[in-house]
């Protein structure tokens, strides 16, 4: 595999057929956006779990992975970065 480099997971805004706006991940490979939720995985780039601090939220104790949030279209992940999920399971599904 080789080393590309990769960007965290980030948003753009995207306005279809001059009319509606939407919001869509960008592949962090890529750097395409993914428009099919059902086709992109979204992952964490990294460390597994971090030595920070829980953080107490009401009732929950969560705490935070090191490495950085990525997405990526099945095609362009290389299947090394875990955890992962269906980007389905985090975003609306939308495709334009
Ligand atoms: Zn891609």
């Amino acid at each position: 595999m080789d080393s590309k480099e990769v960007i965290s997971a980030e948003l753009g805004a995207y306005v279809v057929n001059n009319r509606d706006i939407v919001f869509l991940p960008t592949c962090s490979v890529c750097g395409e956006p993914i428009t099919d939720m059902d086709d992109a995985n979204i992952m964490v780039d990294g460390s597994p779990l971090a030595n920070s601090p829980m953080i107490q939220i009401g009732r929950d104790h969560l705490q935070r992975y090191e490495g950085r949030v990525v997405v990526a279209h099945l095609r362009c992940d290389d299947g090394r970065r875990k955890p992962w999920f269906r980007a389905s399971r985090v975003f609306v599904r939308r495709r334009i």
